[in-house]
């Protein structure tokens, strides 16, 4: 219904109120901005928001692997696609195998070389997506083949990360990683003919299984120092600020004096009923939201707008007809109310699984 208050209806949706909303939409712009180098803080007036956010969130400070558009105009590697043909060598080829894992504890990158007897487990933070390190997996192979000073080689390097090997086939990047591993493969690529190539993962191939293996103890190893060891990737400062935007929208609900009817049924924000109801259709929904705020059409309600005489409940006519009373205390309707939603002692367990509030009230048939 058109009287019932918008706070009630976000608070029951989850959608933070439009301050918040708009805070978390700036703040992002900030960050962007200092990603870019672009942002000056002068700590006078509204430049003073990120300070104020890290403050509050500690890892919006953390470095992000987003930076200014960056060009690749000489490439002097190649990247080849699965089944792409290897050139006839008249030198010796060596073999590297990357890969990156992501677990519930962190991530890691694996890298295996025999030939050159590398095996390296480099557990990344716990904050980095498989992409970075699948990515880092190529960079630290290739840094070990510097140290090494190996010359006048070809070298495949097999990865089963298609994203990351046509990130590297691209002419610019906003990525400070794939930055680095390109750098990386051009001083590789002096002295050896280097070749990236694409294998399918967990398919039986003996080399890419180490790297697999290695990438896992990788992921599961305790990072020495403090996060992050590498730069975090930008959708980080998303969900963080989403999370933290959510928090305030909490307090800020369990503050509020008002809506004392929905605070009833939703006392806490919970994001399973939002879910539950977006799936119905509209009729269902108008049902469950006007049970939540009590904007619906029994008599307490339509008394107000005076589009009735008396709040009373018409099936006992002792007290106002609220979805309260009505759901939970009245004595006219105790059968069906017994049959649908059993017993519930307060609003919220009334809610249930939506489906016993909606039998009872097609059952009654008031609402329509
Ligand atoms: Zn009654």
């Amino acid at each position: 219904m058109s009287t019932t208050p918008t706070t009630a209806l976000e608070a029951i949706l989850c959608i933070p109120p439009l301050h918040l909303h708009i805070k978390e939409e700036a703040t992002l712009a900030a960050l962007r901005l200092r990603a870019y180098g672009l942002w000056k803080d002068t700590n006078i007036g509204h430049t003073r928001i990120l300070s104020k956010e890290i403050n509050k969130c500690p890892q919006l400070d953390w470095i992000c692997d987003k930076t200014r558009k960056h060009y690749v105009l000489d490439r002097h590697y190649k990247v080849a696609a699965e089944g792409g043909k290897t050139d006839k060598a008249d030198t010796v080829v060596i073999e590297v195998y990357t890969d990156g894992s992501k677990t519930n504890s962190g991530t890691g990158a694996g890298i295996y070389c025999p030939e050159l007897n590398i095996n390296i487990a480099q557990p990344l933070g716990k904050n980095n997506s498989v992409f970075q390190a699948e990515c880092v997996g190529i960079t630290t192979a290739v840094i070990a083949m510097l140290n090494r000073k190996v010359k006048g080689f070809s070298i495949n390097i097999n990865s089963d990360s298609q994203a990351v090997l046509k990130a590297l086939t691209k002419h610019t990047t906003t990525s400070k990683l794939i930055l680095d591993c390109h750098k990386a493969l051009q001083a590789l690529s002096k002295s050896n003919r280097v070749t990236l190539k694409w294998i399918r993962g967990h398919n039986g191939n003996r080399g890419n299984d180490a790297a697999d293996e290695l990438a896992r103890q990788a992921a599961s190893l305790r990072v020495a120092g403090p996060e992050p060891i590498i730069p975090i990737p930008f959708t980080e400062y998303k969900t963080w600020l989403h999370n933290q935007t959510q928090t305030s929208h909490s307090v800020l609900w369990s503050k509020t004096k008002e809506c004392k009817h929905t605070k009833e049924a939703v006392p806490v924000l919970n994001p399973r009923l939002t879910t539950k109801l977006l799936q119905l259709n509209r009729p269902k929904l108008r049902t469950v939201v006007g049970m939540i705020t009590g904007h619906c059409p029994l008599n307490k309600h339509l008394s107000i707008l005076g589009i009735t005489d008396s709040p009373l409940c018409r099936a006992c006519m002792e007290t106002e007809e609220t979805p309260i009373h009505v759901m939970l205390q009245c004595n006219g309707v105790a059968d069906k109310r017994a049959a649908h939603l059993g017993s519930s002692a307060t609003l919220h367990e009334a809610l249930g699984d939506l489906g016993g509030l909606l039998s009872f009230w097609s059952e009654l048939g008031w609402l329509e």
